[in-house]
């Protein structure tokens, strides 16, 4: 066992590699430094480590097997699930839980000091409807596009109530592409960003069509040769060539185009009736593509055997437009 290759390694071999991180969330308002500090704190060389062995050593990257040679990297959104509370932060002596999109005015402020002044107004805020006490954290992560060290490391964290204008959605990705372009162990050491992900999200959409969708890319852009000849592509771009990139997923369930046939849920819904062997009602039908459960994989698999299978359906009796639409089906499955 020893000497198998799925081994795990040993406590030994992983402790240079652990690193115990004090990341810092925006609390009261959107600040760059708390940014910057969260760069420098995954990003940047580890003064400090927790393994006994270890401790006091700098473990650069060479020194972990990771080359210096810059890549570009995606900055990704998403929302955590958290409880909704305030939490106590010791070391800044703050409070934390106060959705950001409302925090900055509802609250003076929220740091706690000498006395329980700044508690009972942020209790009489919340009180009001002036600030909410968030359930969620949205975080924006930063991941290599290499081969390696390739996982994504947190740098924003902010609570939200999702109430939010996607000018505020806006300034947060900004705050981020800022502080990754003025920290020296940003840009600088480990590359641009060349995309900014999100969930499906609609108003960080609006947010990133907002800045992605700034220009066009001609024979002027260096990324031009690259491209040209991908017709479709979207060729939308932020001034220095940022793209949006959403997760397909999110995208998908609202239909795609497959040589120009729109595929969505009501022409599934008109073909898979014509499937022999089944006996659709129209529950079953609707209960198929519209699954209450959005993980169920059975039921999406079973959706797309159904998808593979319409192509076995006689095209000799399809009229032109319903051809076209057979044609872009078995493309799809
Ligand atoms: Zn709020």
């Amino acid at each position: 066992m020893n000497h198998s290759i799925f081994r795990l390694p040993s406590l030994s071999t992983i402790q240079p590699y652990c690193r115990q991180h004090q990341l810092k969330p925006c609390l009261g308002s959107i600040k760059i430094t708390d940014v910057l500090d969260n760069i420098d704190t995954l990003f940047g060389p580890c003064p400090e480590l927790n393994g006994t062995q270890y401790t006091g050593q700098v473990i650069t990257d060479e020194e972990l097997g990771i080359p210096k040679k810059r890549s570009g990297h995606t900055l990704s959104f998403d929302e955590l699930a958290t409880e909704r509370r305030i939490d106590y932060l010791p070391l800044s002596d703050e409070m934390g839980g106060f959705c950001l999109e409302h925090v900055d005015g509802a609250v003076e402020t929220v740091r706690i000091g000498e006395d329980i002044k700044a508690v009972e107004l942020a209790v009489q805020a919340v009180k009001d409807g002036k600030v909410h006490i968030a359930h969620e954290t949205s975080v924006g992560a930063i991941s290599r596009l290499a081969r390696n060290n390739y996982s994504a490391k947190p740098v924003f964290m902010a609570s939200t109530c999702k109430k939010g204008t996607w000018r505020e959605s806006l300034q947060n990705i900004q705050t981020v592409m800022e502080g990754w372009k003025c920290s020296e162990y940003g840009e600088q050491k480990n590359g641009p960003i060349f995309s900014v992900a999100s969930d499906g999200d609609s108003t960080r959409h609006a947010a990133l069509f907002m800045m992605c969708m700034h220009t066009e890319i001609t024979s002027e852009n260096p990324l031009f040769p690259f491209i040209s000849g991908l017709l479709g592509l979207n060729r939308g771009v932020s001034y220095d060539n940022l793209t949006m990139d959403f997760d397909y997923k999110h995208l998908f369930k609202h239909g795609m185009v497959v040589k120009d046939v729109c595929i969505n849920r009501d022409l599934l819904t008109l073909w898979l009736e014509r499937l022999p062997g089944y006996n659709w009602s129209e529950t079953s039908i609707h209960a198929l593509l519209n699954p209450t459960d959005a993980q169920d994989v059975p039921r999406a698999v079973k959706l797309l055997l159904c998808i593979v299978e319409l192509g076995s359906l006689d095209k000799n009796e399809l009229d032109p437009s319903e051809a076209a639409e057979f044609e872009a089906l078995c493309l799809l499955g």
